[in-house]
């Protein structure tokens, strides 16, 4: 991929994506996979006036090595000086890069029932942290190619070529073009106009159906609002956490969902593949379900905790939207939610209801935010999907027909 494209994308994260400010920390996590990218990202950082850039290295097979040979009740502790960096973290307020590039199926073999244990341990004591940043950084995730997802992706190309056509289908996806900060303006534009739209309808509840035997209805939180696009931090800076962005999306009610839905693309769950499922609701839970690849894995998520069987998000994106049309699956979360309509499983986001700045987190649970240590995004729209809105007034609004936007 020529550099100066390269250049204009590491920018787009750096100025649009995070949006770094004068003095500010940027804590950039990577893979192995691009270090020359993630050395251009630091430079723009550095270019932005930020004070330091901190890059935290991952590996996935070091990750494998790591789960099988400690024990659980090293993998369930936090250390002293861990707590220390994360308290760090939550006075400085870093601007956090993620350069997603790992390989879909990279934790195949990795002892799960471990790793999730180990992962509600140590939750009740990172969770404290989390919360205590929340909505109060940037953030930005976005993708580099590896070559095994290159592999994954493009299976009949050679590695070089597969990298090659990786990076041309995420920086097309991206809206890397002439100029991509005009084009992200643009684009922000215009979902703002459709979360204005929606927001302007008032809506109670969702009802969702398709061809393929998807009837559900999600009932809304009274005070809940469509975002998409970019965010403004609590500090007051504008903010993409996600390059690609298509979607315009809710935090539903938890308890009120009803009927069942069916998955229209496969999802890749802690580097394992669940395909062609379907969940049933009653009383806002999935109370069953059944899959054709993966069951195991696809129970094991939805009883992770309390909230996992309980809905976090409605999200719209049009079949119409580039990564739909592009017709390739990147068996990566941040692209295929943004090539079809999705839900997902546990927490909502507290951005998503009104004057969440003046609430707490236990008033936004109690209004109806789901709780959960997992969100999981799974996609549902297809080219017959219709989504009918009922308003608050009585009224029934399509906003959805034929798997695209309805106004
Ligand atoms: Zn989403
Ligand atoms: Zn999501």
């Amino acid at each position: 991929m020529k550099k100066s494209v390269l250049r204009d994308y590491a920018k787009l994260i750096v100025r649009t994506g995070v949006n770094v400010q004068k003095g500010q920390t940027v804590l950039v996590h990577a893979g192995l996979d691009q270090p020359e990218f993630v050395q251009m990202v630091v430079e723009e950082a550095y270019r932005a006036k930020a004070k330091e850039v901190i890059v935290e290295w991952s590996y996935q097979p070091l990750t494998k090595t790591h789960v099988r040979y400690k024990s659980l009740k090293t993998m369930s502790t936090v250390y002293e000086w861990e707590k220390a960096r994360l308290e760090h973290y939550c006075q400085v307020l870093p601007a956090r890069i993620h350069l997603v590039s790992s390989d879909p199926d990279g934790l195949k073999g990795v002892n799960m029932a471990k790793v999730s244990k180990a992962n509600q341990a140590t939750y009740p004591i990172l969770k404290p942290y989390r919360d205590r940043r929340e909505n109060k950084e940037q953030w930005c995730i976005a993708a580099v190619p590896g070559v095994a997802w290159a592999k994954k992706v493009f299976p009949g190309l050679p590695k070089g070529k597969a990298v090659e056509k990786l990076w041309e289908s995420i920086l097309a996806a991206s809206r890397v073009t002439e100029d991509p900060i005009q084009a992200w303006d643009d684009h922000n534009a215009d979902l703002a106009k459709r979360c204005a739209y929606l927001n302007n309808l008032n809506i109670r509840s969702l009802h969702y159906t398709a061809a393929n035997g998807t009837d559900l209805t999600v009932g809304m939180i009274e005070e809940g609002r469509w975002c998409g696009g970019g965010d403004t931090s609590l500090q007051g800076i504008y903010f993409n956490p996600n390059i690609p962005t298509e979607e315009c999306f809710i935090s539903p009610r938890k308890g009120l969902a009803e009927g069942i839905v069916h998955s229209t693309m496969p999802l890749s769950y802690r580097g394992q593949l669940i395909d062609k499922f379907w969940l049933r609701f009653e009383g806002g839970k999935a109370v069953e379900v059944g899959a054709e690849v993966g069951e195991e894995q696809l129970k094991d998520m939805v009883s992770m905790d309390e909230g996992a069987a309980y809905l976090g998000e409605c999200a719209l994106v049009p079949q119409a939207s580039p990564i739909c049309e592009s017709g390739i699956l990147y068996y990566n979360t941040l692209f295929d939610e943004n090539a079809s309509c999705h839900l997902a499983l546990g927490s909502g986001y507290a951005d998503t209801i009104k004057d969440f700045q003046n609430r707490t987190m236990d008033e936004c649970h109690e209004m109806g935010l789901n709780e959960s240590m997992i969100h999981v995004d799974f996609m549902i729209g297809c080219d017959t999907m219709n989504i009918d809105a009922t308003c608050a007034d009585g009224s029934v609004v399509r906003i959805f027909e034929n798997g695209n936007w309805a106004f």
